[in-house]
């Protein structure tokens, strides 16, 4: 995985990392290490994350699905974000980055062009399978993007895919877009056993 040696060698510092991946893909699991392993090398570093998803341990951290956490600051706006960046800041970790307003990527980018290493953990894509928020741009700006999956909970292999159900069953194309919850709302599945009613019946026909 991605790590300050990253580029093999003195270098420049300042750069973006993405963690990008489906719910239960292990991304938060992932920025904590990446934020432990920065702390044991004795850099400063500031946690943020979308105070849209407080799950598990209220909104002053981030916890991963099997209950490990790191102190995060809870903010709702690339702005809020800015305004809290201590100068002497070595390295900037942002978890739940696909519920920021766009300005996240220019953002993302000043800092890491002034030195700060950047980490960005989001959900890449919505529940119907679509691209999420600024999660697009900020994956193609960075330097290095690691794309995590889950376990499909009905065929076992490889999930790229939030699965939404309402009553227990999938929930249409046309709900809202963000709604947050768990494991009662959302499955991790693949491509070929998520479902989206009113998309499914809408395929480009083959030629
Ligand atoms: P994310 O931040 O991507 O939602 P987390 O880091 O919070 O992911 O949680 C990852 C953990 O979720 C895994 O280590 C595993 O213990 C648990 N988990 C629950 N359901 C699944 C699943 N379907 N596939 C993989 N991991 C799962
Ligand atoms: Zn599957």
């Amino acid at each position: 995985m991605s790590d300050q040696s990253a580029f093999g060698g003195p270098t420049r510092t300042g750069w973006i990392e993405v963690i990008a991946g489906v719910m239960f893909s292990g991304k938060s699991e992932e920025l904590i290490r990446r934020v432990r392993r920065s702390i044991i090398a004795k850099k400063k570093v500031q946690v943020f994350k979308s105070h849209l998803d407080d799950r598990y341990q209220g909104v002053l951290s981030i916890a991963s699905h099997d209950g490990r956490t790191v102190e995060a600051a809870p903010v709702d706006s690339s702005l809020q974000i800015a305004q809290q960046i201590n100068p002497l800041a070595d390295v900037v970790a942002i978890d739940e980055a696909q519920f920021l307003d766009a300005g996240i990527v220019d953002l993302a980018t000043s800092l890491a062009n002034q030195g700060i290493r950047v980490i960005v953990a989001g959900t890449d894509t919505d529940f119907r399978g679509e691209p999420f928020g600024a999660m697009p741009q900020l994956m193609a700006v960075a330097e290095m993007v690691d794309k995590l999956h889950a376990i499909c909970v009905i065929c076992g292999g490889p999930a790229s895919r939030n699965q939404r159900l309402l009553g227990g069953k999938p929930a249409r194309y046309d709900s809202p877009t963000i709604m947050v919850g768990g494991r009662e709302s959302y499955e991790a599945r693949c491509r070929h056993c998520h479902q989206v009613p009113l998309r499914d019946e809408d395929q480009v026909p083959l030629l």
